[in-house]
């Protein structure tokens, strides 16, 4: 139903029609303000070959609440694959699952363009809501107000509004504009990987591999990763830094890479569509930005990728985006649409909370591809698991509170670091426990006379020499 609050004459202008855009734009049109949603590229839903970023992505908690709110959830949940746990894949082909958390959570593997699709025809289900696609935003007068659209045909639209809603990627055209502004925030990090994606088809039908699990093939330096499509396909990613992408330049060359650290992914491949694969696409880049204050006055505010792009190593980038959205929501209804108001606060609330996933997902570039490798992590996992069972309310692990919680994330990193100091004294506690303990019952109740004898124990002492 239509919140009545007496915007219908309050023109939005949202720049980007990517997930991000698109969901604004239902938020917007929902509350009857008058939306214009200026898209760069052509509309999606009628493209022959949609261009960009990774073709499946993890939806979860955060996302899911913001479909929710625009009547969105069940249609794009319905489409979607659960992934109950990672599957790690080791050198030697052994596969052991890691939950992501108790039984029934999950994350899901959804389809970008089909999700993207969705919430364009969402939008323009509201009358107050206006689509146009092939307009680039080329110019925008700050003081005057007015915008310069760019269209395919070479014309160009001029025109203004009351706000303008930055959805428009991490290199923002909106963005550009808040660099001249004093005391503006801006920096950015491209990490020295890149990625690739290739495609495991299926196999006799079904599935080349369980579905219901996120396969991760952890290999200290670099890493592959799989995610479940409706079509019974894998979209594979290759992680890697550029060097060693640039180094495999044949189709032996791949086999041989494949042959020595993803042996057990070849047969699913086909060894020669993954030649062909390899080589259909450049490794692409990576970049983190982070930026602060997010918006300008009264009149620009910048949300999704635009405000905060990151590493894609925590599937939270769009999921923080559509975050953005319900948070301005809030706003708008806690202080009544006073634009005045909700741009700082959304400044506010917004920027400490995505530079902390920021930090997170960089974090998680490592753990990912090096520490689930380690016997040390695997046990502290399982630790914060059972830590976790015990007292469901105190020790909550880091994936649970960032994946399955609306918990601001700055405060899950000071929780984290709270929760990592507890259990780390607490096991070294336990450790100097058991060595008192057992050194006191060593002295109390001394063993018999040894079994061994000394000179056999001094022979195999040489023997390990
Ligand atoms: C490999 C990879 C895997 C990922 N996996 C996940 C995941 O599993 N889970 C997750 O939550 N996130 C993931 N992400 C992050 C996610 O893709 C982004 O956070 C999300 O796409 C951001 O949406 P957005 O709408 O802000 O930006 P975008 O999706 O980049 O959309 C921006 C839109 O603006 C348009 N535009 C650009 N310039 C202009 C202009 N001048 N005028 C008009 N329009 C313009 C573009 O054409 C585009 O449609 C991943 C990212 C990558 C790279």
């Amino acid at each position: 139903m239509e919140r009545e609050v007496g915007v219908n004459n309050v023109k939005i202008a949202v720049v980007g029609g990517g997930l991000v855009g698109a969901l604004n734009a239902c938020f917007f049109a929902k509350r009857g303000f008058q939306v214009e949603l200026y898209e760069s590229r052509e509309d999606i839903r009628r493209a022959t070959v949609v261009k960009g970023r990774s073709i499946n992505l993890a939806l979860s908690h955060r996302g899911r609440e913001a479909l929710k709110a625009v009547g969105m959830e069940d249609k794009i949940v319905s489409k979607g694959i659960p992934m109950h746990a990672r599957m790690i894949h080791s050198p030697s082909g052994k596969r052991s699952p890691i939950p992501y958390g108790k039984k029934g959570q999950y994350i899901l593997s959804v389809d970008r363009a089909n999700l993207n699709k969705e919430l364009l025809s969402a939008a323009e289900t509201y009358p107050s809501a206006k689509m146009n696609f092939e307009h680039k935003l080329v110019d925008w007068n700050l003081e005057s107000g007015s915008m310069t659209f760019l269209r395919n045909d070479g014309s160009t639209k001029v025109t203004t509004c009351d706000l303008t809603v930055g959805c428009d990627g991490a290199f923002s055209a909106v963005r550009k504009r808040f660099m001249r502004q004093s005391r503006f925030n801006y920096s950015q990090t491209y990490i020295p990987h890149g990625y690739m994606e290739l495609t495991i088809p299926p196999k006799h039908g079904d599935f080349a591999m369980e579905p219901n699990f996120l396969h991760i093939w952890p290999r200290n330096t670099f890493m592959m990763i799989a995610l479940p499509n409706l079509d019974m396909t894998f979209t594979c990613t290759l992680f890697m830094p550029f060097e060693d992408f640039e180094k495999i330049t044949t189709g032996d060359e791949v086999l041989d890479f494949f042959q020595r650290y993803f042996p057990d992914s070849i047969p699913l491949f086909g060894e020669e569509a993954l030649k062909q694969d390899y080589f259909r696409l450049p490794a692409q880049a990576m970049v983190s930005v982070k930026c602060s204050p997010y918006h300008i006055g009264t009149t620009c505010v910048l949300m999704g990728d635009a405000a905060h792009a990151v590493v894609p190593f925590y599937g939270q980038g769009m999921n923080a985006g559509f975050e953005d959205c319900i948070v301005f929501d809030e706003l708008l209804d806690q202080y009544n649409c006073d634009f005045s108001i909700c741009l700082p606060e959304f400044t506010r609330l917004r920027v400490p909370d995505d530079h902390a996933i920021a930090d997170l997902a960089m974090y998680n570039y490592i753990e990912m591809r090096a520490h689930v490798n380690s016997k040390w992590f695997l046990f502290r996992k399982h630790l914060d698991m059972i830590l976790h069972y015990m007292m469901p309310n105190t020790i909550i692990p880091l994936y649970t509170m960032v994946t399955f919680t609306r918990t601001r994330y700055h405060k899950i990193v000071k929780r984290w670091q709270w929760q990592n100091k507890v259990i780390n004294r607490g096991l070294f506690l336990c450790g100097v426990s058991s060595v008192l303990g057992g050194t006191y019952l060593l002295i109390k109740h001394p063993p018999c006379t040894p079994s061994i004898k000394l000179d056999r124990l001094w022979n195999w002492a040489l023997s390990l020499k």
